[in-house]
């Protein structure tokens, strides 16, 4: 029997029309570098990516189903594309503007995009690499910057106000299927190439309901949400996408994401929440250690991208900003698991433990647990395997050009067409995931396994040590062995035997598993999403560069 209820597509057409309507008066603020942020009203930025869709289709001639790129900060430009080009029905492709130069080159040819929209800011950075982009026919430039570097090249140069300006302020957005494309992300190729995400209509709306949700970030038109967790890495965690349901103001940081600016930007603009991955709060923490500043409207920081160093969590505590730890990936659109602890334990001593795992699983986000044989492992806590999700914003595929068929590698996805996510971890009885490792950085010593991310938390509660990345290394004797490497405050004495002896006390670590290679380091080397990176420090240590 079919339902009696209308059949109205879930497009994100739909999200732009009520967020520049009903929440109108809602803002983008972006920070300038200049005494006064600019901004931007909801609804200015509805009827300009009206402009810019015109301009898109009229000027440009982009069709439906083409990818338009773009290369860009967080900023109030940013937003209208996000909404502009999927709502016209053509393909947002946000590039990684600090992924290698062959690698973003690699992308945009994989992707045919035809249209680049770029930053003036980064220019130094798309000019050279723009001879490379064979399939870019024109660049749109938006922003301060020197638009000389673009001189000469086979691209033709606009400029993205002047391509807006007269434009109608309204567009007679198409009525789409919920299942074609919206936007699509690379993951960041750690093995191999990069692999391209597409994200549907219907998978964002669903997510951004989701996100929404109180046991979500559960935002509302009182917040203003800081969004450092750039809008180039899967979809600034739905943060746009949701802001414009529920009319949360967003405060965008643009190209400014250094400690300093940081904070004095949260000191300004009084944000009530904040978005980005860990190594980001550890340099704002000693920022405002160093230089502290009025930060309290900050009440709420989400944290994920890597695992949450408890350290971190009872400092950003002390400091009246609460952590929520999450975690997801490129290929979870990205909301997999949130750490809000159940009713029982809230205000018991229970309640740290809760917060510290990855969270548990959304009502549309299934899971289940592999063992190395492909067995089932049970939820109770201890029983370690690969975890296995599948939902309607979990990718089933991967991108392979507009005609061919997707590819299903089988380490990505099950036969049954779960994702295979390659991270190691446990599930409680009441559904809360703690992941061990990422399946390549677990330590495989004797036939036991190490988790490298326990290690690192151990040493980062250690107070003279700023960052800390365990990888694993070849071992005569048991397989692999894990090499600690550390970074020290500035004017720590400690040495190898004291962070040993630290390690060992209270039993934080079992005693077999305690390194016995070290390495004290200027800075953990970072990925282009600014997480360790944990293949350089392997290479090093096998070039010999650290002892
Ligand atoms: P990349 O694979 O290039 O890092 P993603 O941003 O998609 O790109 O990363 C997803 C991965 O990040 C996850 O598979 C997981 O290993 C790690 N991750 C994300 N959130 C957390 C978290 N809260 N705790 C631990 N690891 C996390």
């Amino acid at each position: 029997v079919l339902s009696t209820m209308q059949d109205v597509p879930l497009l994100i057409s739909r999200i732009l029309t009520h967020g520049s309507s009903i929440h109108g008066t809602s803002q983008v603020t972006t920070w300038t570098g200049e005494p006064e942020p600019h901004r931007r009203s909801f609804a200015e930025i509805g009827t300009r990516a009206a402009q810019l869709a015109h301009a898109l289709r009229e000027d440009l001639g982009v069709t439906a189903d083409e990818r338009v790129a773009t290369l860009m900060w967080n900023n109030a430009e940013h937003v209208e594309a996000y909404f502009a080009i999927p709502s016209m029905g053509a393909v947002l492709h946000t590039l990684n503007l600090r992924l290698p130069a062959e690698q973003l080159a690699w992308i945009v040819g994989h992707a045919a995009d035809r249209v680049v929209i770029a930053n003036g800011s980064l220019l130094p950075l798309l000019a050279p690499l723009l001879p490379h982009l064979k399939t870019v026919e024109h660049v749109v430039v938006a922003g301060p910057g020197d638009r000389s570097t673009l001189e000469g090249t086979h691209a033709r140069v606009h400029e993205y106000e002047d391509l807006l300006a007269g434009k109608p302020t309204a567009y007679d957005w198409p009525e789409l299927d919920e299942r074609q494309a919206a936007a699509m992300c690379y993951t960041s190729g750690t093995t191999g190439d990069p692999k391209g995400v597409v994200y549907s209509h219907r998978s964002i709306y669903l997510h951004s309901m989701q996100v929404n949700m109180a046991q979500s970030m559960g935002l509302t038109d009182q917040d203003t949400s800081l969004v450092v967790v750039p809008q180039f890495h899967v979809n600034a965690w739905g943060l746009p996408h949701a802001t414009f349901m529920t009319g949360v103001n967003m405060l965008m940081p643009d190209r400014f994401l250094q400690p300093e600016p940081l904070a004095a930007m949260i000191e300004r603009e009084r944000p009530t929440h904040a978005a980005a991955v860990p190594t980001i709060w550890q340099g704002l923490l000693a920022e405002l250690t160093a230089r502290p500043r009025d930060v309290s409207s900050l009440t709420q920081v989400t944290i994920g991208g890597s695992a949450c160093p408890p350290s971190l969590m009872e400092a950003f505590d002390a400091l009246g900003m609460r952590v929520c730890h999450a975690w997801g990936m490129t290929e979870t659109s990205p909301l997999g698991t949130i750490a809000r602890p159940p009713a029982h334990v809230v205000g018991t001593p229970e309640e740290f433990a809760y917060r510290l795992t990855q969270g548990r699983f959304p009502a549309s986000v299934e899971a289940r647990l592999t063992g190395p044989g492909g067995e089932r492992l049970p939820w109770d806590g201890e029983s370690a395997g690969e975890l296995e999700v599948r939902g309607p914003w979990i990718a089933g595929a991967y991108y392979n050009g507009p005609e061919a068929e997707p590819l299903r590698p089988a380490d990505k996805f099950s036969e049954d067409g779960w994702l295979k996510t390659g991270d190691v971890g446990t599930i409680s009885p009441d559904g809360f995931l703690t992941l061990t490792d990422r399946a390549k950085d677990v330590i495989k010593s004797g036939g036991e396994w190490i988790s490298s991310v326990d290690l690192e938390n151990a040493l980062m509660s250690h107070p003279d040590v700023t960052e800390a990345a365990v990888v694993a290394v070849p071992d005569d004797k048991w397989g692999e062995r894990p090499l600690a490497t550390v970074v020290l405050k500035e004017g720590s004495t400690a040495d190898f035997e004291s962070l040993r002896t630290f390690l060992a006390a209270e039993g934080k670590i079992a005693k077999w598993q305690l390194p016995e290679r070290w390495s004290i380091i200027a800075a953990v080397p970072k990925t282009s999403v600014g997480k360790f990176d944990k293949k350089v420090l392997r290479k090093q240590y096998a070039e010999g560069e650290l002892d």
